[in-house]
C-alpha cells in the first residue's frame, strides 16, 4: 500500500514539475509584456499546439529526445529537470510521512509543506531559468511557510526557535546581499531563506540547510563561474534543494545532532 502512495506521489510531482515550468515561462512572457501562449501548451518556438500524449510528463521529453516533434527545435533541458525535481521533491518529502497513521493535524501540516514546496520548486525553476525571483511568488511563500509552521508546531511553538532559524537563513543572505550591495547574492535571496527558516523553525536544520546549499552550489556553480565574468551565485535552486533533505530528513538529521 505505501509504495502505491510514493508512486502517486511521484506521478503528482512530475506534473505539478511540468505545470511550474509552463508557468514560470508564462510569468516572464507577462513580465516582459510580451504576447502570452494561449490557454494550451504549446511549442515555444513554432507554437504548434501539443497533443496529449506530448504532454506526458518525463515521458513525452525523453520519447521526444527533447525536442519538438514539428520543428525539431529543441525544447531545452528546463522541462524535463522541473518535472524530474519536483517528482523527487514529492517523493523523497512523503517518505517522512505514514498516511496511514496520521492524525488531520499530520495530514494538514504534510499538505501545506507540500504546497511551499511547490512556491519553492517554482522559485527555484524561475531563478533557474532567468536569474530572478519574482517578488509575488517570495510573499506566497512567507505566507506559505508561516502557515506550515503554525501546522506543525501546534501546542509547541517556540518563539526563540523559530527566530533563530529565520536570522541564520534570511538574515545572513540580507547581511551578504547589503555588503555587496546585491554583488554576491541578489535581492529575492535572504527572502527566500527568510521562508525556509520560518518554515524549519529549527536553528540545528537551518545550520544544516545554510552550510548544504553552499557546498551544492559551489560544486555546481563553480565551473560556470570561473569560466564567465559574473560573479553572482543564483542561491535560490540550491536553498530549496537543501531544503527539502532537510525537511524529509529532519528527524534523522535532528537526532545526530541535538
Ligand atoms: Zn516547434
Amino acid at each position: 500500500m505505501i509504495i502505491g502512495f510514493y508512486i502517486l506521489m511521484f506521478v503528482l510531482g512530475a506534473a505539478f514539475g511540468s505545470f511550474l515550468c509552463c508557468q514560470a515561462r508564462r510569468l516572464r512572457l507577462h513580465e516582459k509584456g510580451k504576447k502570452s501562449l494561449g490557454r494550451f501548451s504549446v511549442c515555444m518556438h513554432c507554437k504548434k499546439p501539443l497533443k496529449w500524449y506530448e504532454n506526458i510528463p518525463l515521458f513525452s521529453w525523453l520519447i521526444q529526445r527533447g525536442k519538438c516533434t514539428k520543428c525539431k527545435t529543441k525544447i531545452g533541458w528546463a522541462e524535463f529537470l522541473s518535472e524530474l525535481g519536483v517528482a523527487a521533491a514529492f517523493l523523497v518529502f512523503s517518505t517522512s510521512f505514514d498516511p496511514f497513521s496520521a492524525t488531520a493535524l499530520m495530514w494538514g501540516a504534510f499538505i501545506s509543506t507540500l504546497a511551499l514546496i511547490l512556491v519553492l520548486c517554482f522559485l527555484a525553476i524561475y531563478d533557474g531559468l532567468y536569474g530572478e525571483l519574482p517578488s509575488l511568488c517570495l510573499t506566497f511563500a512567507i505566507i506559505c511557510a508561516i502557515v506550515v509552521l503554525c501546522l506543525k508546531s501546534w501546542g509547541a511553538f517556540s518563539p526563540l526557535d523559530t527566530l533563530y532559524s529565520a536570522l541564520i537563513l534570511g538574515g545572513l543572505y540580507l547581511v551578504l546581499y547589503l555588503v555587496s550591495s546585491g554583488k554576491w547574492v541578489g535581492n529575492g535571496d535572504w527572502l527566500l531563506g527568510l521562508a525556509i527558516g520560518i518554515a524549519l523553525s529549527s536553528p540545528w536544520l537551518a545550520l544544516i540547510v545554510l552550510f548544504l546549499s553552499n557546498v551544492l552550489a559551489c560544486v555546481i556553480m563553480f565551473p560556470a563561474i570561473k569560466k564567465s565574468k559574473n560573479h553572482k551565485i543564483y542561491f535560490g535552486p540550491f536553498l530549496v534543494i537543501a531544503y527539502i533533505i532537510a525537511v524529509s530528513f529532519s528527524g534523522l538529521l535532528e537526532s545526530m545532532v541535538l
